[in-house]
């Protein structure tokens, strides 16, 4: 073909940007040309907002990423909305692939009754205020003196640190203020983390887990009743490394607190329990009041039945961390029940079940929200190999000129912004760090810019300037 394959992917999370950068470094004979489009002006979706700002490897990945699109063979388009700034109909006049990278980012439901209780919070929810993201109302209620965090995956622990760990251990990291001010103000004193299954059978990760000790002035306190295994969890611990790892952790934790039954006496505590399912959150006039829980018991396989017995805790917040689920996206055939556009392995199937050509997926809105970052890129290689196999099929694009976009984008006075937009706003965040390690105590690497209508000022600033001139 004479000339490049027009491919624009949705979404510059990790998913996006491992796609895109797949894509360009794949041994091929044709040439890529690849938009990626974000609706934020600022790149790396759940890494910027989705991971807990206090976790330590979350900057050798956008090291990484960022080094993956400062070589400036992938061109960045942020704060355009797919389906309301730009139409698949008209993506398909300018591109021959289009990539579905949205990611995942509303919470599953748990369906018990109480939960549409105040104070009771789904974890993204949670998770976006803290990590700044501009959609979420900069406002959260931290008044509640017991917490209860539902759920056993990663996601439940970023919670229970972040709310149980002193907001003066968090300033050192890239919170906004407001968030600073608001975890330093708030009242807990017992965070609850629930599991419905054992401890052989968290989802939890190893380096997760032992991240919790991390947290200073905090009892970490387990409860000996909790610690069942059947055949199934005793298998697992034999066989799988990373389940003998957790077990061990959470055993050694335990035995620990034998030898020291009274903690430490720290402000804060975090107590981890297991085999313990959701019931009902109880309300008094509309607001969280306690949390009903059953007892469960390990059915042999490492699954667990109710046994009827129930537990009632005194919480005046929950939060809900059962998983994220993903959001349909205009005009393609949505997976309601798995959260996800239909797909086999990355080829988007339309109403008659077939792949529709030319339009691919990539990441947690293709495969659920389940897998750590690195997995993200195994699913972009896969989505990749087909569209390299389908690809002397997929010339069709009418306008493959790479001004045409920009310029329907101009024409709707869309304010969309560049990588060197991003540049800008990234230095910008950082010098506010600078500016505030001179004046105080703690160094902060960077302050995060919220208000979307300031990120796009600053991103756009020297792109303005330059149309004055
Ligand atoms: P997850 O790993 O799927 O964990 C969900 C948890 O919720 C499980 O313990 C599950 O229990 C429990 N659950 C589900 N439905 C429930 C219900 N109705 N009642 C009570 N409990 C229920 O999900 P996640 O924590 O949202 O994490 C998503 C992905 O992101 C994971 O792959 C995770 O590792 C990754 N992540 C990684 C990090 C990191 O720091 N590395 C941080 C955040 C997220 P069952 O097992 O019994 O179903």
């Amino acid at each position: 073909m004479h000339r490049p394959l027009r491919v624009a992917i949705i979404g510059a999370g990790p998913a996006g940007v491992y796609t895109a950068d797949s894509l360009q470094k794949a041994d091929i004979d044709f040439d890529v040309s690849i938009d990626l489009f974000d609706r934020y002006p600022a790149p790396f979706g759940l890494i910027r907002y989705g991971v807990a700002p206090d976790h330590p490897r979350i900057k050798g990945i956008i090291t990484a990423l960022h080094r993956v699109m400062d070589r400036g063979d992938i061109r960045f388009i942020g704060n355009v909305e797919y389906g309301t700034d730009i139409h698949l109909e008209e993506l398909r006049t300018f591109y021959d692939v289009v990539v579905f990278a949205t990611g995942a980012i509303k919470d599953a439901r748990l369906n018990i009754p109480g939960v549409e209780a105040e104070n009771s919070f789904g974890a993204s929810e949670f998770v976006s205020w803290y990590d700044g993201h501009p959609d979420v109302d900069r406002h959260w209620d931290l008044s509640a003196r017991e917490i209860a965090v539902i759920g056993n995956g990663n996601v439940a622990l970023d919670v229970a640190r972040v709310l149980a760990k002193p907001a003066s251990q968090m300033l050192e990291t890239e919170i906004p203020d407001n968030v600073y001010a608001g975890l330093k103000a708030s009242q807990a004193t017992d965070i609850h983390v629930f599991g419905r299954r054992g401890p052989a059978q968290v989802k939890f990760t190893p380096l997760e887990l032992r991240e919790l000790k991390s947290a200073e002035d905090v009892d970490i306190i387990l409860y000996e009743d909790d610690f069942e295994f059947d055949e199934a969890s005793e298998k697992a611990a034999a066989e799988v490394n990373q389940v003998r790892n957790m077990v061990n952790t959470l055993t050694n934790w335990l035995l620990e607190q034998d030898d020291n039954p009274e903690g430490t006496g720290a402000s804060r505590r975090l107590h981890l329990h297991f085999l313990e399912a959701p019931e009902e959150i109880l309300t008094d006039q509309g607001k969280v009041a306690g949390l009903r829980m059953q007892r469960m018991e390990l059915d042999g396989t490492g699954n667990v039945q109710g046994t009827g017995e129930m537990k009632m805790y005194p919480v005046q917040a929950v939060y809900r961390a059962i998983g994220y689920f993903g959001s349909a996206v205009p005009d393609i055939q949505f997976d309601e029940e798995r959260g996800t556009i239909r797909n086999a392995e990355g080829r988007v199937l339309g109403a008659d079940g077939k792949p529709v050509q030319g339009l691919y997926t990539s990441g947690w809105i293709k495969r659920g929200p389940v897998g750590l970052i690195g997995h993200t890129k195994g699913d972009a290689l896969e989505t990749i190999g087909h569209i390299i196999e389908d690809a002397e099929h997929l010339y069709t694009a009418e306008q493959p000129d790479e001004q045409a976009i920009l310029d329907l984008l101009d024409q709707r006075g869309v304010e969309y912004s560049d990588w060197n937009g991003w540049q800008e706003l990234d230095n910008y965040e950082m010098s506010l760090g600078e500016l505030e390690t001179q004046s105080g105590p703690v160094e902060r690497e960077r302050v995060k810019v919220v208000d979307r209508d300031e990120q796009i000022r600053i991103s756009r600033a020297k792109a303005r300037q330059a149309a004055h001139s």
